[in-house]
């Protein structure tokens, strides 16, 4: 498996050809790591990213920290045949680069009616 760096972060992840059916994204299709792949997903796909925008709107980024966010994902992950796991992500750092923009050269390659 190659090795290349995350266009948003920066960090090393494998790409590789993913399983063209895994929902809601497949390894490296973007250039992406799982952390910000989850990020990306969470903030353009509805109606998950007005939920999550309103619970952050109460609180902040840190609820995705909790464990009932977190295992609601592992059922959408695991519903989609994901290549990722929940076991890959790491919240906080998913957290931390929360307002890390996204390349603006990539082209979206999920549609948002899926
Ligand atoms: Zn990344």
């Amino acid at each position: 498996m190659p090795i290349t760096n995350c266009q948003r972060c920066g960090k090393k992840c494998q790409s590789g050809i993913g399983n063209p059916e895994s929902r809601p994204f497949h390894r490296a299709s973007q250039g992406l790591c799982v952390n910000c792949a989850i990020t990306e997903f969470f903030k353009t796909t509805e109606p998950i990213s007005s939920i999550l925008e309103g619970l952050m709107y109460k609180t902040d980024q840190r609820i995705l920290l909790s464990p009932a966010i977190q295992e609601q994902v592992g059922h959408i992950l695991e519903a989609g045949n994901c290549d990722a796991s929940l076991e890959e992500i790491d919240w906080s750092t998913v957290v931390e680069q929360w307002e890390l923009p996204f390349p603006k050269s990539r082209r979206r390659a999920h549609s948002s009616t899926g």
